[in-house]
């Protein structure tokens, strides 16, 4: 019997009289009339000689998963399987290393998801990376895959603040000693120092930042504190344009709640205003604040004060600004990509890296999968000295989580694009969300390509 896949996710696509259809387990993508979708679902339990579409149709979108032999219990046991083999071959592929630099950090943002090891900035470590520990940390890089093939040619410096002042020698060592090995470098600064750094930004050395402005001047000022008191929006917009005008790509992102998501465009106009905008090194999108903080907000004022915002209002909201980036689980670039490369839709057992192969390494010796873990010595999953590196039980149970865990996801149509969510953010309704940002950002990624002349249909 053939009969309608169940893992079949339908987007219809405004002002149109299109529907685009994404296989959860193949990742085929494909806009087809209403008309014929209208034929395709009426026939959902069995196909044969229900429906009036052509034999060519049906053989190319049963070619392309829509339609299948299989039961449904059979299909979720082949997504099963799927995801174990896709798990697998993520785990022998390339892995990705990062230095976290310090974990002391200049600015003490009131909704810092580390204040929980900082004390709110008043604990923080001022333990640093230095040169002879550089050295180990490449040589563990070695040591975890020594196929150096095998190594993601971009390495990330993470903090607390990694480009701190004075933490410029080491960074500067870091930087050198990579480029000569073949990689580049991308960060996630504040921003606020990153003038004493022009001479590392280049994309051959600190080929990209993300640097966070959480409104216009004052909104940010209150929001992105400098452990002086002092406003840090001007420093940061200048130092914006020392880092493009080195070739450095910037990515520019603005920490959303209520109290600030009006202000999206009044901040893109002031891009505009500087040039940025029309630099293709810029890049500028909007996400949310995740309340990590929990009842210890309650231990300090201003992270008390903190308004967070729900997922729901969030993507309301990017409906009204199509022309700007919001974040989506990257489904907009996930869809885009598709279109543009005539190729299926990115499917992955895992929701990110930490799942299969990133290492981070810190002053302490310490190596982390999960970059919103670092800091907490529960989550370490190995260390890392004179070259040698050993793992805990924390790093097996890592490579081993995946969607399947879960195993309502395995019976989901979005199973190997939702991935079944983080599982540090724990978001309780990611699986209403889910569906509302398919249907925002995959008619986002159709208005943004030339789709309609490739329909099937
Ligand atoms: S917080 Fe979630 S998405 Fe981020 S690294 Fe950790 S597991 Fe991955
Ligand atoms: S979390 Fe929900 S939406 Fe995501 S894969 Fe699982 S069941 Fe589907």
């Amino acid at each position: 019997m053939t009969r309608l896949s169940s893992y079949v996710v339908q987007i219809p696509l405004k002002d149109t009289n299109k529907t685009m259809l994404i296989h959860g387990y193949t990742g085929a993508i494909d806009v087809i009339s209403n008309q014929t979708l209208e034929q395709i679902t009426q026939s959902k339990h069995d196909l044969s000689g229900k429906i009036s579409i052509s034999n060519q149709t049906i053989c190319k979108l049963k070619r392309r998963g829509y339609f299948t032999n299989l039961t449904r219990e059979e299909e979720i046991a082949y997504v099963t399987k799927i995801a174990k083999l896709l798990h697998q071959r993520a785990l022998i592929g390339k892995k990705s290393f990062g230095f976290l630099i310090t974990y002391n950090c200049n600015f003490r943002c009131p909704y810092c998801y580390e204040s929980k090891i900082s004390n709110f900035g008043n604990g923080w470590s001022k333990k640093t990376f230095d040169t002879k520990l550089v050295d180990e940390a490449y040589a563990a890089m070695t040591a975890i895959e020594p196929n150096s093939r095998l190594h993601n040619k971009n390495l990330l410096l993470y903090g607390g603040e990694p480009l701190l002042k004075i933490n410029h020698e080491v960074v500067k060592y870091i930087v050198e000693k990579g480029k000569s090995l073949g990689y580049t470098f991308s960060t996630i600064t504040n921003g606020y120092d990153l003038a004493y750094y022009s001479d590392l930004l280049a994309p051959d050395k600190i080929a990209s930042i993300q640097v966070t402005i959480d409104g216009v001047r004052n909104t940010h000022n209150k929001n992105r504190v400098h452990e002086s008191g002092k406003g840090s929006f001007d420093v940061i917009l200048h130092n914006i344009g020392i880092a493009l005008n080195k070739g450095t790509h910037v990515n520019v992102r603005m920490n959303c709640n209520d109290a600030n998501i009006s202000e999206i465009a009044d901040l893109h106009a002031i891009f505009q205003a500087q040039g940025f905008i029309s630099n293709p090194n810029f890049n500028f999108y909007s996400a949310l604040i995740y309340d990590y903080l929990g009842e210890i907000k309650n231990k300090d004022s201003h992270a008390k004060e903190q308004q967070f915002m729900n997922r729901d209002r969030f993507i309301n909201i990017s409906n009204q600004y199509p022309n700007h980036h919001f974040q989506d689980e990257g489904v907009f670039t996930k869809i885009k990509r598709a279109i543009e490369s005539g190729k299926r839709i990115f499917l992955s057992p895992t929701y990110c890296a930490a799942f299969v192969g990133s290492y981070l390494f810190d002053p302490y010796r310490n190596i982390y999968s999960c970059w919103e873990s670092l800091g907490n010595t529960r989550t370490i999953v190995g260390k890392y000295h004179n070259g040698e590196v050993t793992f805990n039980e924390n790093l097996s149970n890592m490579h081993t989580y995946d969607v399947t865990k879960k195993t309502h996801c395995t019976k989901c149509k979005y199973v190997f694009l939702c991935r079944g969510g983080c599982p540090q953010k724990k978001e309780e309704k990611i699986c209403e969300m889910i569906p509302q940002i398919f249907k925002t950002s995959a008619n986002k990624a159709y208005r943004a390509t030339c789709f309609p002349n490739k329909s099937i249909v």
